[in-house]
């Protein structure tokens, strides 16, 4: 009896697979980092090769922890970082060069020549992006243009492209044997070069990057039974399984949090945060900074569009206080020293490492810490570094109800940071709205198993997903309305000291 769905979470630090039961409970997974590779200021890459490796070795380790083997799976779904651009050789299976990571800003200047002329319009309103450094698109235009021999190769239909998605998928459906090479609509939302109306590649888009149409994988729904082939007896799972759903990690969190209906919205606070409301069957243009996105597609059904507002440093802050200042030892420590004070005594940390994302859009900015005296301790800087992450998730969270109209009841929550629960709280407190953890925070492998558990009938509906999701923990905002202004205040002050820091 097939009793189980797999998800693979392919995340921006590490990638796992975990295997979930009927309700929606975990049964077990395993977890590995990969490397982050970072060769200078604003470079950011991966090498594709162990991120494959490392899913190998924790699909061999999930199942054998759980004592299951693929006959014991209905399906596998596959969650994983958006926009992180792979080339690889179809006949041999290797990458061209390292991957180009989403954070990584060294295409900042492609971007900024599209807004020069009409082109960043067409891609804003085709693509629903502003042109940045953090879509996939210009990440493939660069690699086109400085990996030597990638141009020849791809024009003579030897190379291929894909975000991480297409390139575990093709590697799972039998690689250089038979490998598929395809993409899920939302991942495929994220490169600039796809109509968010026709879901397909935009010739024009495509042309602006110079990208050989050969290049592209297919873009199938983000949940189906006949899309993506089932994995290889001789792979990893050592048996067929259908791949049933693939899904960026974001909106795969959306699904995880059973955010189905207009008007719902979660918050993952990851490596970065991602803000997300869905919008229904409606495509909702930002005038706020927003991005318009594909939230899923079922099936044949028409797809469920959102609004998203990505932030690009917040969980990531808290390893640079650890990795880069050293003044915590684990992620964990920055909740213990940050209670050591009351509030940041003035201080504000804008970690605008990779520029500014949403709502400003501003590849121009660099990270600050202001209002700093003699006076202030590591504990303050891990204070302000929680408050970081919570103001910039506020900021998103005004553009949000400037463009939809939605006003937020309830923020529901998921990723590595919401384990601190003096975040929260300052979320809650900051954002003047309740804040809600659900019992499973693995919501992104979660909505990656349900997508490819609905598309076999492992899940008949989605009233069935609803049913599975249980609050663990929500935060009541405890400051005044006064406190709250007299905080954003100052943090819009400390916004405006990042930008025109670097040219563009
Ligand atoms: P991703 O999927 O982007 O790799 P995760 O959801 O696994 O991210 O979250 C990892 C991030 O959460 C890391 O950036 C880490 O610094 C942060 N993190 C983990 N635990 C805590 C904690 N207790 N307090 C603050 N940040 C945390």
């Amino acid at each position: 009896m097939a009793d189980f769905v797999a998800a693979i979470d392919h995340g921006t630090t590490s990638t796992r697979c975990m295997i979930f039961g009927h309700d929606g409970r975990e049964v077990g997974r395993a977890q590995t980092e990969h490397r982050q590779i970072m060769p200078g200021p604003g470079l950011v890459e991966h090498d594709a090769a162990e991120i494959w490796a490392n899913t190998e070795q924790v699909i061999v380790e999930a199942l054998r922890t759980c004592e299951l083997t693929a006959g014991d799976l209905a399906a596998v779904g596959l969650a994983n970082q958006r926009e992180t651009t792979v080339v690889w050789d179809r006949h041999t299976g290797e990458p061209y060069s390292n991957a180009l990571v989403w954070q990584d800003t060294r295409t900042d200047h492609i971007a900024a020549a599209l807004d020069r002329d009409q082109r960043g319009d067409v891609i804003r309103h085709r693509a629903g992006l502003p042109p940045a450094p953090y879509f996939a698109g210009g990440k493939l235009q660069w690699l086109l243009e400085n990996v030597d021999g990638l141009r020849e190769a791809a024009e003579a239909g030897d190379a291929l492209f894909g975000t991480t998605d297409s390139w575990l998928l093709w590697h799972l459906t039998g690689g250089v044997d038979g490998g598929q090479h395809v993409t899920d609509v939302t991942n495929a939302s994220r490169t600039m070069m796809m109509d968010l109306e026709t879901l397909d590649w935009d010739e024009e888009l495509v042309g602006f990057f110079g990208v050989p149409r050969s290049m592209l994988p297919t873009i199938r729904p983000s949940s189906h039974a006949e899309a993506y082939g089932s994995t290889r007896g001789d792979g990893p799972f050592g048996g067929e399984v259908r791949i049933g759903g693939v899904l960026g990690d974001q909106q795969a969190a959306m699904v995880g949090q059973v955010c189905l209906e207009a008007g719902e919205a979660k918050n993952t606070y990851g490596t970065g945060n991602f803000l997300l409301l869905n919008t229904g069957h409606e495509l909702t243009r930002s005038k706020n900074g927003l991005l318009t996105t594909v939230c899923y597609q079922f099936g044949e059904d028409r797809p469920v569009y959102a609004l998203e507002g990505s932030i690009a440093v917040t969980g990531s802050a808290v390893q640079w206080l650890r990795d880069q200042l050293k003044i915590i030892r684990g992620a964990e420590d920055s909740e213990t020293l940050a209670r050591e004070v009351d509030d940041a005594a003035g201080i504000y940390f804008v970690p605008a490492f990779s520029g500014l994302f949403a709502p400003h859009w501003r590849s121009d900015a660099r990270g600050a810490i202001v209002g700093l005296s003699r006076f202030h301790t590591g504990a303050h800087i891990a204070r302000a570094t929680l408050e970081a992450i919570c103001y910039q998730s506020c900021d998103v969270v005004s553009a949000m109800e400037l463009d939809s109209g939605v006003h937020l009841e309830v923020l529901k929550v998921d990723g590595g940071v919401t384990a601190n629960d003096l975040c929260m709280q300052i979320q809650a407190d900051t954002l003047g709205v309740e804040v809600s953890r659900p019992q499973v925070a693995e919501t992104t492998a979660l909505g990656a198993a349900y997508a490819a558990g609905l598309a076999v009938g492992f899940w008949s509906s989605t009233e069935e997903l609803r049913e599975n999701w249980h609050e663990d923990r929500h935060w009541t905002p405890a400051i005044t309305a006064e406190q709250r202004q007299a905080g954003h205040a100052g943090w819009q002050k400390a916004v405006s000291r990042t930008l025109d820091w670097v040219s563009v």
